[in-house]
């Protein structure tokens, strides 16, 4: 409608986190507010919700650049194992890329979803309702609060004058996501379809392998900005895009795997390839410890239970590497980078043959590179979890994995069981403290809605057993500690600080998305209310021991919620 010139989010983003930012948003205009200020609060507003289109056509230096419009990205992909041919953005539109705030090195893109129809939203009206908004609002911003990769939350923004048609008639939402890069595996599958398929946009006649090469070069020097490749010297680059996207997803799926958090969808254009959890759809954070608990309900097969995503992980990068592997064999056969107009006179056969040397050498070092990559950060994380600085080689087998067998066993709390553990002390083992240590295991317990199942006794002596390696494991840091005054305390802090005490569990999201529906005005004080837990997920809210009230959730049943 409107053409504006450079808005500033720029400054936006000194209080953007949806926390501080949203609630600005959110604020009626008040009396105090100068025209001025309800003037620019509405002009973003407008923006935000993609009912003014933001146009540039010069710099704010006044030098002429080549303006931009808004764009939504072509992508294609594997859903649920198969090739599903053109996707794209179907609901999502970018609208600007700004400086970083704080790291000059770095830009963040806009991107509204929800703002309505795009060239890839086929038979679909490009539009989002409250509930699917809320939690991905609420969610991006739970998993940075815990260090998770991820795209992050901006703003969001009802539009109750637009009804969204759906099972019911429900309210349409934009809301706004920023990251440095919103590409996705699925980018690089368009411009390198499958040859064996030549139905859904798959085969040779569907490939366009110099947009291949452009979109290689961009993500490799300004979005990866790999810095083991020489671009001036003409160095190959293909298989170091892999291995980078491969690392980056590894250390992602690793942080989803200590911290519990499934996402449901792990489709190739829902894979980014700057290893950032996006598109948040049926995810869940896990509750009661279950490593084959699948949160979609449409994943029949389990295909994206918790279990397996590391393995789907794996999969979506050999998704990259069958798009990359053409030009990866024509490197490895030139002994340089390719150049425009690489592969326009390769005959099929030569193209086969690019693929299978271009797979062949990158597959298993990819693998390999994804599984010990994940390995190492999920050691890292889980010691940190477990206040443990030394890494020893036998914790995944010794101390890990036991854990996590005793809280599948006795159906514990995936997150409750590790913030009572922050609470362990190895004097707890002394006989002096038998009191204290049967009260300690008889609260770990207590966090199992299987509680009144459990043979006590049986399952007391498996705590005893794993607390005492466990004990016996922390001993042996002692003097690692020595800095940091009591050891004892210094443990406690540090595993508090890692160790959640607000999760964004399911219950919350539908307490909150009911609020937010039946009353627009009470239901986004709530939603401030639980972001601003979600962000700062190691503050004491509430009181210890007891499951999360906000105050203002009217929780359901204890049992229910669990
Ligand atoms: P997802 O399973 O959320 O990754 O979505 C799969 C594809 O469907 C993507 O290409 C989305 O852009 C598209 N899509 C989902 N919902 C809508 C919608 N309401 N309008 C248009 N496209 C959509
Ligand atoms: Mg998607
Ligand atoms: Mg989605």
């Amino acid at each position: 409608k409107d053409c504006l010139p450079h808005l500033d989010v720029g400054d936006a983003f000194t209080t953007l986190g949806a926390p501080a930012l949203v609630p600005s948003l959110h604020e009626e205009s008040t009396n105090e507010a100068s025209p001025e200020a309800s003037a620019a609060r509405q002009e973003l507003v407008d923006v935000l919700s993609g009912q003014v289109v933001l146009m540039s056509t010069e710099s704010k230096t006044g030098e002429s650049t080549p303006g931009f419009a808004p764009w939504s990205m072509r992508y294609s992909g594997h859903q649920f194992g198969n090739w599903a041919g053109q996707l794209g953005d179907g609901r999502a539109i970018s609208i600007h890329v700004t400086p970083h705030p704080l790291d000059s090195s770095k830009t963040y893109e806009l991107q509204l979803k929800g703002a309505g129809r795009t060239p890839f939203s086929r038979s679909a009206d490009g539009l989002a309702v409250l509930r699917s908004s809320v939690r991905e609002y609420l969610c991006s911003e739970a998993m940075h609060a815990l260090s998770i990769p991820t795209t992050r939350s901006l703003s969001l923004i009802s539009l109750p004058e637009l009804p969204v048609i759906r099972e019911r008639v429900e309210t349409a939402c934009v809301f706004t996501r920023v990251a440095e890069s919103f590409l996705r595996i699925g980018n690089f599958e368009a411009f390198s379809p499958p040859t064996n398929m030549f139905f859904l946009g798959g085969g040779q006649q569907d490939a366009n392998y110099d947009a291949l090469r452009i979109l290689g070069e961009w993500v490799g020097k300004a979005v990866l900005k790999l810095d083991n490749v020489n671009w001036e010297k003409g160095n190959p680059w293909g298989k170091e895009l892999v291995f980078d996207v491969a690392r980056r997803n590894a250390k992602m799926v690793a942080a989803w795997q200590a911290y519990g958090f499934m996402h449901g969808v792990i489709n190739t254009d829902n894979v980014s390839v700057l290893g950032l959890t996006i598109d948040y759809g049926p995810y869940a954070f896990m509750d009661v410890f279950d490593p084959l608990h699948i949160c979609n309900h449409t994943d029949e097969g389990g295909r994206y239970a918790y279990k397996y995503q590391p393995n789907m992980i794996i999969y979506a990068c050999r998704a990259l590497l069958q798009a990359l592997s053409p030009l990866i064999g024509a490197e490895v056969q030139l002994g340089k980078a390719v150049t425009a107009g690489w592969a326009d006179d390769a005959s099929p056969e030569t193209i086969t043959e690019w693929r299978k040397t271009g797979t062949e050498l990158v597959k298993d070092e990819m693998e390999r590179i994804i599984e010990e990559t994940c390995a190492v950060e999920y050691g890292s994380l889980m010691r940190k979890r477990l206040a443990l600085r030394r890494q020893e080689k036998t914790d995944q087998l010794q101390i890990f994995q036991p854990l996590l067998n005793l809280m599948e066993a006795q159906s514990l709390d995936f997150h409750s069981t590790f913030r009572r553990l922050s609470f362990f002390r190895p004097s707890h083992l002394e006989t002096s403290n038998t009191p204290l240590l049967e009260k300690f295991v008889a609260e770990l317990l207590s966090g199992s809605p299987e509680e009144n199942n459990i043979d006590r006794a049986k399952a007391t002596g498996e705590w005893l057993a794993w607390l005492e390696k466990y004990a016996a494991r922390i001993e042996t840091e002692r003097d690692d500690w020595s800095s940091t005054g009591n050891f004892d305390q210094a443990r406690e802090k540090a595993a508090k600080s890692a160790n959640p005490r607000f999760v964004l569990r399911q219950w919350v999201l539908e307490e909150v998305i009911k609020k937010v529906e039946k009353d627009h005005e009470s239901g986004k004080r709530i939603l401030g209310k639980v972001m601003q837990m979600a962000c700062n997920p190691f503050e004491p809210w509430g009181a210890e021991g007891d499951e999360i009230a906000t105050g203002e959730l009217d929780s359901e049943t204890r049992e229910e919620r669990r």
